[in-house]
């Protein structure tokens, strides 16, 4: 299940949506296992969509289900909104929102990292990993 999950196809998505929905088909299968329920068909990921935060107030949202793409400070506020809708309970959301407003007040959001760097100081990066020792095996 969730990051540890191997298919025929190979690796899944490491992403939470994966994690809940064969969380949830495990939760099936043991039940059916006691005779609670159904056998459930087989496990089809049905993913809901991709999102991820470029800086502040920018975000990229793509949901393939409905062939849309969004980008800017909406797309960012839908990223907020739904995080902070699928954080469970309020005590936890609470703190996660008070956690992101230090970021965004300070500008301490690792996010930024995106934006900070450079196109010349990735290549500088690049070539660093390169002089790395090469792995043994
Ligand atoms: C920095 C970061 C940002 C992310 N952002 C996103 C995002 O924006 N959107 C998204 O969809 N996904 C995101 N992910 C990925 C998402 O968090 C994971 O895909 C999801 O949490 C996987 O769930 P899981 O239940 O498989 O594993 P986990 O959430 O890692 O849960 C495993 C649990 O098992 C516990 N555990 C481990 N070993 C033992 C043991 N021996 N005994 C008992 N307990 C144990 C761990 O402490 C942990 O609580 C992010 C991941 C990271 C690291």
């Amino acid at each position: 299940m969730g990051d540890m999950a191997r298919t025929r196809e190979g690796i899944s998505p490491q992403v939470a949506p994966f994690a809940i929905q064969t969380g949830q088909y495990a939760a099936q299968m043991i039940l059916a296992s006691y005779n609670l329920a159904r056998v459930p068909p087989p496990f089809v990921y049905r993913n809901p969509g991709s999102m991820v935060v470029l800086g502040r107030y920018d975000a990229v949202c793509h949901f393939p289900w409905k062939n849309v793409m969004c980008r800017g400070a909406g797309a960012w506020i839908l990223w907020l909104g739904l995080h902070l809708a699928k954080i469970l309970g309020p005590r936890i959301r609470l703190l996660a929102l008070a956690d992101w407003g230090q970021d965004y007040l300070f500008r301490s959001a690792t996010m930024e990292i995106i934006r900070s760097f450079q196109t010349s100081d990735i290549a500088q990066n690049i070539g660093e990993f390169e002089e790395w020792p090469k792995d043994p095996k």
